[in-house]
């Protein structure tokens, strides 16, 4: 044989990184393309609510599960890789995205016999090499899934299958989400603040606004 099979032993959750709409399996596979790899990296891309003719938290295939992934280095000979759709610097991952997700790794977790703290965030490769599980070579300086993306919340969630709950904490954790509208809701107006209307300008300018505005 020239391929070692491929036997997955984690679970790696990403961020796809991008804010637009519509991103999908097929636009993900057109990036990876682009970049001059085998196509789509990852084996699953959850939709978030941004497509127009998708439904939020559709799960879709990439790569098959009988080949090793393009995902995260120093890991692809050993894991799975999900994409969730969306910017997990800026927006946590949709009620609908969360969902499939438990469900998803619900389901590889059996199928694979991978066990919970196998479930990772990109960023967590760090975590596994200072225990000594991964070469320091692969350390990562990303914050995927994003700074938003809690794993510890989710994987108490995959442990307690409470989906319930999750959705309810997933939103009721949202406060940056609420400054990032009010801020927009601030500078869509800004013209009603005559006097203040400088000032406004200068605070709405600053990089961490700009930044939280995106
Ligand atoms: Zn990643």
């Amino acid at each position: 044989m020239s391929h070692d099979a491929f036997v997955p032993s984690y679970i790696v959750i990403h961020t796809a990184a991008y804010s637009g709409r519509n991103c999908d399996a097929a636009k993900i596979d057109q990036w990876h393309k682009a970049r001059g790899w085998d196509g789509i990296g990852y084996h699953f891309v959850i939709l978030n609510d941004r497509h127009d003719n998708k439904k939020d938290g559709t799960l879709e295939s990439g790569r098959s599960l009988s080949q090793r992934g393009a995902h995260t280095l120093g890991l692809n000979n050993r894991s799975i890789g999900i994409c969730c759709v969306g910017h997990g610097d800026k927006e946590k991952f949709t009620n609908a995205q969360l969902l499939t997700l438990l469900d998803l790794v619900h389901r590889l977790m059996t199928d694979y016999s991978i066990p919970l703290n196998s479930v990772i965030g990109h960023r967590e490769v760090n975590d596994l090499i200072s225990r000594n599980k991964l070469a320091a070579q692969y350390k990562t300086s990303k914050t995927c899934p994003g700074r938003l993306i809690d794993m510890d919340f989710i994987r108490s969630f995959i442990k307690t299958n409470d989906k319930k709950q999750a959705q309810q904490l997933n939103q009721t954790n949202d406060e940056k989400d609420n400054v990032s509208e009010a801020l927009r809701v601030l500078a869509s107006n800004a013209t009603l603040f005559g006097n203040a209307q400088d000032e406004l300008h200068q605070f709405l300018n600053h990089p961490e606004v700009i930044e939280r505005l995106h």
